[in-house]
């Protein structure tokens, strides 16, 4: 065993194997694996094998994809089989509503190139003739499913691996991590200290204790998971014996069951309500390759309607039942990156699904060791998407949640109740004395909407408007008129001070910073030039700002922040988190009454739109910002929560005489669509660069070095390739929920051909994993089936969208290609709501106070 290496991983799963193979692909071949007993000694050796690369996280489903694809390779490399079995599946829908969800999925397929078809139950059952169709109203196939090895294609990627360079230390289990003052880490294992410059836990089922022993609390928790194989069964033999084909994989949410052939006879596994979880406080350090014991009573619900809706498999005599643990996050996807508040510690745990995602989560994370960046979008699976918050209780009623509800539809305005209110602000009783229907904002609750005294407040879930769309309509109309208020305790804010704060923020961020006094919006953009944040900051003295951003990203912004601090001391940045809690309100009446609370000129001329000043409001020492993102007249008051009550008092009783009302975070959001405002996640994430966000005024490539510039300055004389643009809808009863296909009619002569914008068509990768981006060529013919008819063709996907009340206009954004990005025209383009291709028109003026003088007052 090596002394010094550059990097370990903890784990020798599929994970953990996978993360070694693409740290040595892509160069850092002086790495070891550690691993407690023999690979495979955590969940990797029991799985059902099973892979498919459909996910509610389109840019997850483009890393399974990777996944999926890269076997063959794996195999060529190492020489080790994987038993790759490309059988494809069908996914049964029993319910208009289940129907819906397969069109939501086909259409997102659309433009990830891949090749889903929706088909009858009739179709489906000669795919499957186990099943009976009486059952099902529809169905989506996906020819790329299959199932594998497990063990087989854990140890191509350990052979891959070690061809390579890597080296693998078996039945060594690592006892301690310390780190020394120059970063370097002591890796303490059974069979001496080990020195690395990073450190990889891969622990999957011990990933939580490996956490722990540098002071982490991963949120992961380990449930116990069933299938059983069935005895031969004549029916699958006939099959195979008059197709030449295997059968395919097969799931049926109603059931909560998934099913494949196993050889003569049927694996069906199950997601039951009454899940359990397995050693939810510590895992046993002498747990191997040993099973759970099963309990059907456990799984009988969905076995009972399993059995109804596959009749074939009701017969067959039960050969033998798998139970055996595997790891969740709360909501299902990994854990992957590097863990904020260390150097150098990274995690790739909390993969549920190894086989279909390992490959993608070893190749993002061995490009982030090694390049400094994902290399795409994570987001979804970045551990940094946790607060403190989620503790080990959280996860545990969470992962539970998520379990159970594996196989149900989650619905565009569904907020799900488990470990709920985790954090609160001191208005949360008020909130709910008012109605208030509240959401979960990043661990915190949030007023959503408000229903009228005397309602039930709670949301009907559905794909369409529902019961809060009126509602949500009168509070934007009365803010629009008159006022609102509104709680925005679910911002993210921080202090930056000390000497050389303002050259920090400076090469950080795009724009200028302000004056003393002033405020600036601007964008953050990492070495590639894509946009990694975007932030309001005020100058609050000589040496001090203050940052507001996006909540959920505090922890992905503080990593970043901290890995660009100066070593000297010389600035200090502090996250506030709940310690601040703020309320906005907003209207033509907003003035008037911020006039009645404060003891000072507040009047346009002395308090000009994009000033900060700190004041009395209501007599509490607040911070107040001129802006708002109602994009009307309005403010942002800031507090300390003990002032919070007093602040919203003083607001709603000086604003009666003006007919105030509160709004919800809905209302909210509406409002910045009719002023086309983009959202950070949605609209703005790492897979655009600045000019393709349409956020050219508040970029200043002329001021510094600013990280990024260099790319953005590229990005500018090329001219973007997409542009962020924001459309009216013909909607009917639905609007836009996120991810929805754009279509355009560009096969008329008008606009000629256009490039295909990256990130559209099926993923390709070259051979040292890196993503093929661009031509019709790189992503083959076959990815553009589907996204093709007759002149139109899919050119982007909508980010987000929804109803804007009070220009009464139903609206979306998105990417399209810039060519066609100014273009207003008629007919021009249609977006696919619930499987139906709906008109589009592109506006490029915000349909509300374009001009801005209200906003500026
Ligand atoms: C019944 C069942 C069915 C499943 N079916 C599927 C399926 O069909 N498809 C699919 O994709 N996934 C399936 N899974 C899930 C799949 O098994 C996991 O996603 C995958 O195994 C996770 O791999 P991992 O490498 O993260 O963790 P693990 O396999 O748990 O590996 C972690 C490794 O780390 C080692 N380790 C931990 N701590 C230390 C330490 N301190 N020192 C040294 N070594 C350490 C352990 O010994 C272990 O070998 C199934 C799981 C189960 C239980």
């Amino acid at each position: 065993m090596k002394s010094h290496v550059k990097a370990v991983v903890i784990g020798g799963g599929v994970v953990g194997c996978s993360v070694l193979y693409h740290l040595a692909r892509a160069g850092w071949t002086d790495i070891m694996l550690i691993e407690r007993s023999e690979l495979t000694s955590g969940s990797s050796w029991h799985a059902a094998g099973g892979f498919h690369t459909l996910n509610g996280d389109p840019n997850v489903a483009k890393l399974q994809a990777y996944t999926v694809q890269l076997y063959k390779e794996l195999e060529e490399i190492s020489g080790q089989s994987c038993s790759l079995h490309l059988t494809g599946g069908v996914m049964l829908a029993d319910s208009p509503e289940r129907m819906d969800f397969l069109r939501l999925a086909h259409a997102k397929g659309r433009y990830l190139g891949m090749d889903t078809e929706l088909i009858t139950p009739s179709e489906a059952k000669k795919m499957f003739p186990l099943m009976d169709e009486k059952h099902f109203v529809g169905a989506m196939w996906d020819p790329v499913e299959g199932h594998l090895d497990p063990s087989g294609t854990t140890h191509a990627y350990a052979k891959a691996a070690k061809k390579l360079g890597a080296e693998i230390v078996l039945r060594n289990p690592v006892k301690e991590l310390t780190q020394d003052p120059d970063g370097t880490w002591n890796v303490v294992t059974e069979q001496g200290t080990v020195r690395a410059e990073h450190v990889v836990n891969c622990g999957g089922l011990w990933a939580r204790e490996v956490g722990r022993m540098v002071g982490v609390e991963l949120p992961v928790l380990a449930m116990e998971h069933m299938y059983l194989l069935t005895e031969p069964m004549p029916e699958v033999e006939a099959f195979n014996k008059e197709t030449g084909r295997e059968m395919i994989g097969v799931l049926d949410f109603k059931g909560e069951i998934y099913t494949r052939q196993e050889r003569n006879g049927i694996l069906l596994g199950t997601y039951e309500k009454a899940c359990k979880p397995w050693s939810p406080v510590n895992t046993p350090w002498d747990f191997g390759h040993e099973l759970l014991a099963p309990d059907l009573d456990r799984i009988a619900p969905s076995l009972e309607i399993g059995f109804q809706h596959f009749p074939g498999i009701a017969n067959a005599g039960i050969k033998q039942v798998i139970n055996g643990p595997f790891t969740f996050a709360p909501d299902g996807n990994p854990l992957v990156g590097p863990v904020q508040g260390l150097t150098n510690f990274w995690v790739a745990c909390g993969v549920m699904a190894g086989f279909s995602q390992g490959g993608g989560v070893g190749l993002a994370l061995s490009n982030w060791m090694v390049n400094g960046d994902p290399g795409f979008d994570v987001w979804g699976m970045d551990v940094a998407r946790w607060g403190e918050w989620a503790s080990l209780r959280y996860t545990n009623a969470k992962v539970r949640e998520n379990y159970s509800r594996r196989f149900s539809i989650r619905f565009p305005n569904e907020e799900l109740p488990a470990a709920r209110p985790a954090q609160t602000t001191p208005l949360y009783d008020t909130m709910v004395a008012n109605n208030a229907v509240m959401g979960d904002s990043w661990g915190l609750e949030t007023p959503l909407w408000f229903a009228p005294k005397g309602t039930e407040p709670k949301d009907i879930v559905s794909f369409h408007r529902s019961n809060d769309f009126e509602h949500i309509g009168n509070e934007v109309r009365a803010t629009r008129d008159r006022v609102g208020v509104t709680e925005i305790a679910n911002f993210a804010k921080y202090e930056v001070s000390g000497p050389a704060s303002e050259d920090f923020l400076n090469r950080l961020m795009t724009n200028r910073m302000p004056k003393n006094g002033r405020i600036v919006l601007t964008p953050m953009l990492n070495e590639f030039g894509r946009l990694i944040g975007d932030f309001t900051i005020a100058k609050t003295g000589d040496d001090t700002f203050m940052i507001w951003g996006s909540s959920a990203a505090q922890k992905y912004h503080m990593r970043w922040f901290e890995k660009h601090l100066p070593k000297d001391g010389s600035v200090r940045i502090h996250r506030f988190d709940q310690t601040l809690v703020g309320l906005s309100i907003a209207g033509p009446k907003s003035q008037e009454l911020l006039a009645r609370l404060v003891d000072e000129d507040v009047s346009s001329k002395a308090f000009r739109f994009m000033d900060f000043r700190e004041m009395a409001v209501g007599g509490a020492p607040c911070l107040v910002n001129r802006i708002t993102y109602t994009g009307d007249l309005g403010y942002e008051i800031w507090m300390a929560p003990a002032y919070q009550r007093l602040v919203y008092k003083a607001i709603k009783d000086a604003g009666e005489e003006f007919g105030i009302v509160d709004f919800g975070m809905r209302a909210l959001l509406s409002m910045r669509l009719e002023k086309n405002f983009p959202t950070w996640f949605r609209e703005l994430r790492p897979i655009y660069g600045p000019f393709e966000g349409s956020m050219e005024r508040f970029i200043k490539l002329e001021k510094n070095d600013f990280i990024g510039r260099e790319a953005a300055a590229r990005e500018h004389a090329e001219g973007p390739k997409l542009r962020r643009v924001s459309f009216y809808v013909d909607a009917q009863d639905a609007d836009v929920m996120g991810d929805e296909p754009i279509w355009a009619k560009i096969g008329a002569k008008d606009f000629g051909t256009i490039e295909k914008p990256h990130g559209y068509g099926a993923p390709r990768f070259d051979e040292t994993g890196k993503e093929v981006r661009g031509s019709d060529a790189a992503t083959g013919a076959s990815a553009v089936r589907g996204i093709v008819d007759g002149d139109w063709r899919v050119v982007g996907w909508v980010t987000s969208g929804g109803y804007a009340h009070y220009v009464e206009k139903s609206m979306a954004q998105g990417y399209v290609p810039a060519a066609l990005a100014e273009n207003e025209a008629e007919g021009l383009f249609e977006i696919e709501i619930l499987g139906h291709r709906r008109p589009a028109r592109i506006n490029v003026e915000p349909p509300f106070d374009p001009s801005g003088d209200k906003m500026r007052g």
